[in-house]
């Protein structure tokens, strides 16, 4: 090839001619992508990936572009791209791909899960945290004279300073105003004489990340145990073989699963590949935080929902731009736009936050297997107690199982006990919450200088409050849920809507006089505790009591200085704490989770109940746990005593089968959402004919029928379950179905239809 030839093939390769048009998608529940022309002044400057702000009919509103067309031969004139609010794209390709693969099969529009993809505040431009507005102050133009400045500002010392800075270059008003104290009104006659002028200056945000944070040497590691070290090897050749592998890590909590994540991520930056470790909300807690922080520096990026949406914005921002090579955040750090993505670590994987219950409904743990697969990456789900659809995969070969035996340093499992919450009040004519055996072991533990955990799944201080005489229960007015009485405050509370009441004086419906309570909550159980144990120190945590993350992080400083001897609370305290010094759990009314009318529901009490009780005893002192329950008998006990999490799923997977449940079966859950009852009824019956004249074999429809929770916020709900051993069978019949993609374009105010792929939640 001669020189001639390659130049013209470099000049070639250097002018493609720009692209003309660009097709978007929005944050709305349209399927289709629309196609806009892109004006003169930004040709060449649209790439895949970037915001658009677009004529959307009457609105102008921002889109993604996915996708740039060469030609544009419909009989359709086009709108123009009105503007581009950031210089390159939000969204990088790999990111595009996968939440298009999430929009069709979690039934959202593509721009629905782009939307997901990225931190808030980057989807409405006037509320960009992109950027910063800052207030400037820079030199006229023109300037009059040399002379003719000097003898204006002759008479003004302050001025002329002022005026002598703007000169060298210009700066922010608030950095005028530190540096020359007092400055507003020289700024103003500076500003009248024409001399300066103030204008806004529009700035890219840009986090703070010290240069040689990814040089950095690692933070110092633990010697592995035996255990962990065979663990880790085996890890470590998927890691170095840079191919797709997924592994579930079971192992009781304190076994040393986060030090094996640690050491994996480790391996996998020192290849110079990144990692995304997912950890749910509720376990994000500041000690977690200081784990990575103590190994990785400020190479770790955290994304939590406790930070404002400009810190959220620039923790994501350090991860677009390459500036860390670690993510460590809830649900929403799936999508950690990282490049050379090495590792997903799902830790608690069995947890129910990984689910969005909002559209789009996705798992963040399957779709991270997802992403992971098409990486070429390695996927750890992490937990002691895995949910029936890993455990199963790992029955199929679908993921490797590991298992870590022991707690670290010999440490024993506490030995768990239950009480007959029916004999208490029969035969010892005891109504209190505490049964005596719970009350012993308290005074016990106190008398140790010890501390107790009392878990008690439920808030408030009562749950119903009924009539005696015709036995009306309060009810919100808003929802199908009773109303539960809030001591302290006098007042009820629907813990759905936050609908409030004032506590009546006789019964609403019969006028009968005398009100009773039944049942309970953590604000009685605090108040129990407090009158039985006057001298103990008592805290409560639930969602009442910690409004921030501060009241959180307080309470772990005082149960590690020891000033606290009872923690009262709700499922918040049976995650992510390492306290030595409790050496006492005691579950109130481990009923509560069973009677919930979901198929998941014994599986849920099961992780419930072993986590609470993995909060005993982790330091010298073997643990105890004291199980309250009216169903004694209920097989799933017999488990929890043993901590025998696979004995149990040997068994409660049988059971599924024969139910033919999920994961022997997968499943749809279609709901109908309308204020109006007799059209959210009649739209339902609607859709499970219309399902029913599509339906193909091997798929079942359930339904429709009311949801266990029927009536929320004013709204009624009606539920259809598709379910079927294939889920494409179930895809396919949602995308054929004409009336149900009629329906749900049409979604509106008066009538909702939501789709829940693989739902978890089935009230
Ligand atoms: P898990 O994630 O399974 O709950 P962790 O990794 O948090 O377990 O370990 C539990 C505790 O044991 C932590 O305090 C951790 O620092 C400690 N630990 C873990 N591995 C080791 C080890 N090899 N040597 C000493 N201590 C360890
Ligand atoms: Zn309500």
């Amino acid at each position: 090839m001669n020189t001639q030839t390659q130049i013209e093939i470099k000049s070639f390769e250097a002018n493609p001619p720009p692209p003309q048009f660009a097709e978007v998608v929005f944050n709305l529940p349209l399927k289709e992508a629309f196609t806009y022309t892109i004006p003169p002044e930004l040709l060449g400057k649209v790439r895949v990936g970037m915001r658009v702000l677009v004529p959307f009919g009457r609105r102008k509103i921002t889109g993604y572009v996915v996708h740039l067309p060469d030609k544009w031969d419909k009989p359709i004139v086009l709108k123009s791209i009105a503007d581009l609010p950031d210089t390159g794209p939000v969204v990088n390709e790999e990111v595009l791909v996968l939440t298009k693969w999430l929009a069709g099969y979690y039934q959202s529009s593509w721009g629905e899960a782009i939307r997901c993809a990225l931190p808030a505040g980057l989807d409405n431009k006037s509320r960009d945290v992109g950027y910063q507005l800052i207030k400037s102050v820079r030199l006229a133009s023109p300037l009059p004279g040399e002379k003719e400045i000097e003898r204006l500002l002759k008479r003004s010392p302050k001025q002329k300073e002022v005026f002598a800075i703007v000169r060298q270059k210009e700066i922010s008003v608030p950095e005028l105003q530190t540096r020359i104290p007092k400055s507003q009104a020289a700024l103003r006659s500076l500003k009248e004489k024409q001399l300066v002028e103030v204008f806004t200056k529009k700035k890219v945000r840009e986090a703070f990340v010290p240069e040689d944070a990814m040089t950095r040497p690692f933070g110092e590691s633990l010697t592995f145990t035996p255990e962990q070290q065979k663990i880790f090897k085996q890890l470590n050749l998927a890691i170095e073989a840079g191919k797709y592998e997924s592994f579930l890590l079971h192992g009781v909590t304190g076994s040393g699963k986060t030090e094996i994540y640690i050491r994996c991520i480790q391996r996998v930056l020192e290849m110079g590949k990144t990692a995304i470790m997912m950890v749910p909300e509720i376990s994000l807690t500041p000690q977690t935080v200081e784990r990575f922080r103590q190994r990785f520096g400020d190479r770790v990026a955290i994304l939590h929902s406790g930070l404002s949406q400009t810190e959220r914005y620039l923790e994501w921002k350090k991860i677009h731009d390459g500036k860390v090579s670690i993510a460590v955040g809830a649900r929403s750090a799936v999508f950690a736009p990282f490049k050379n993505l090495g590792i997903v670590v799902i830790d608690e994987e069995h947890d129910g936050s990984y689910k969005q219950d909002s559209n789009p409904r996705y798992h963040a743990r399957d779709t991270a297997v997802m992403r992971a697969r098409s990486l070429n990456a390695i996927v750890i789900m992490g937990s002691a107690t895995p949910s029936l659809e890993s455990t199963q995969n790992t029955r199929l070969g679908k993921y490797q199982y590991l298992s870590l035996e022991s707690r670290v340093g010999e440490r024993m499992l506490p030995l768990v006990s239950l009480v007959d919450m029916k004999e208490e009040r029969k035969k010892h004519k005891n109504f209190a919450m505490l049964s005596g055996t719970l009350r012993s072991a308290i005074r016990d533990r106190l008398s140790r200088k010890e501390q107790v955990f009392l878990f008690l799944n439920r808030r408030g201080t009562a749950r119903f409050v009924f009539c005696p005489d015709c036995g009306y229960v309060l009810e919100c007015a808003h929802c199908s849920v009773t109303l539960t009485f809030h001591g302290k405050e006098g007042h009820l509370l629907c813990h759905y809507c936050n609908f409030r009441a004032r506590m009546p004086g006789h019964c609403v419906e019969c006028h009968g006089e005398v009100i009773r309570f039944s049942g309970f909550g953590t604000q009685k159980l605090e108040e129990e505790v407090k009158k039985l144990f006057p001298d103990a120190r008592v805290t409560r945590l639930d969602r009442d009591t910690t409004r921030g993350r501060d009241s959180f992080a307080a309470m772990h400083r005082n149960m590690k200085a020891g000033n606290i001897d009872i923690l009262i609370g709700t499922q918040m305290i049976t995650k992510g704490h390492d306290f030595p010094n409790v050496t006492l759990v005691g579950v109130v009314h481990a009923d509560l989770s069973l009677n919930i009318p979901d198929f998941r529901s014994c599986e849920r009490s099961f992780q419930l109940l072993t986590h609470v009780a993995g909060r005993a005893g982790r330091g010298q002192v073997p643990g105890k746990v004291i199980i309250q329950t009216n169903n004694p008998d209920h097989y799933m006990f017999a488990f929890v005593r043993e901590h025998d999490v696979n004995a149990f799923h040997e068994k409660e997977l049988k059971l599924r089968q024969q139910l033919n449940y999920p994961p022997f079966t997968r499943l749809v859950a279609i709901e109908v959402i309308s204020e109006n009852e007799s059209l959210g009824q009649s739209t339902a019956q609607k859709l499970g004919r219309a399902l029913n004249q599509q339906a193909i074999s091997g798929v079942e429809i359930l339904g429709p029928s009311k949801a266990a929770l029927y009536q929320i916020q004013n709204k009624f709900r009606w539920h259809l379950i598709l379910r079927s051993q294939n889920m494409q069978a179930l895809q396919g019949l949602l995308v054929n179905c004409r009336e149900l993609n009629d329906l749900k374009s049409a979604s509106g105010g008066k009538l909702k239809i939501a789709i829940d792929v693989d739902p978890f939640n089935l009230l």
